[in-house]
């Protein structure tokens, strides 16, 4: 079960990842968390990598890849995994082909497919107090209509993060290097398409029946 969950930021595959790898029991890999993992227990990688965030720049493809890399070995991706926000190009995919041609291959890539305008509407409503930090969210628990915060008072504003025009710009990011990615695969007929425009139980239902058949 070595899978990739593929799709922009507010399609829900983070959310419908973490579901999955809990009932399959296989590990969800981020990114994130192996990059903060690695500076925290100081491996080599860890430590350059320590390095360049500190100067304000951005990891580079090679050290991101030797991160997947090790973290591929590990013995609790021996039956799987869930690749979550890597590959992010079109580069990082070819590594990790080049990485596993010796190994066990990618076995299928589930795409989240969710309309543009809904994925702005649930990326733009989330409210914070800017006090106590608490997360508000304009559809499914939304802040006093004078926001004022509810839990201390403090005022609840939207951040710059959850802007619009901030949230269209990551949008055409992804567009740019993330999305060709979906052919990339599609050619290699590892594409699993998921509309994501539904709610998280209907998905979570589809997910869960496409890796029992995986699984045999
Ligand atoms: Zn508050």
């Amino acid at each position: 079960m070595r899978t990739i969950f593929l799709g922009a930021p507010g399609t829900g595959k983070g959310t419908q990842a973490a579901v999955l790898a809990g009932k399959f029991l296989i590990p969800q890999i981020s990114t994130g968390d192996i990059l903060r993992k690695a500076v925290k227990d100081g491996t080599e990688l860890g430590k350059k990598a320590k390095i360049i965030m500190e100067s304000g720049a951005l990891v580079s493809d090679d050290i991101i890849i030797g991160l997947i890399e090790e973290r591929l070995v590990q013995p609790d991706c021996a039956e799987g995994y869930i690749l979550d926000g890597f590959p992010r190009t079109i580069a990082q995919a070819e590594s990790l082909d080049d990485m596993l041609k010796d190994a066990s291959p990618i076995k299928a890539v589930v795409y989240f497919d969710v309309n543009e305008d809904e994925i702005v509407k649930r990326l733009t409503s989330r409210r914070t107090c800017s006090k106590c930090g608490y997360n508000y969210n304009m559809i499914t628990d939304p802040p006093p209509a004078d926001n004022v915060c509810g839990k201390c008072c403090g005022t609840v504003i939207q951040r710059d993060d959850d802007k619009e025009s901030t949230v269209r710009n990551r949008l055409l990011v992804y567009k740019e290097k993330t999305e060709p990615l979906k052919e990339y695969y599609e050619k290699q007929n590892k594409l699993h398409l998921v509309n994501g425009n539904r709610n998280v139980e209907e998905i979570r239902a589809e997910l869960v029946e496409f890796y029992n058949k995986l699984a045999c």
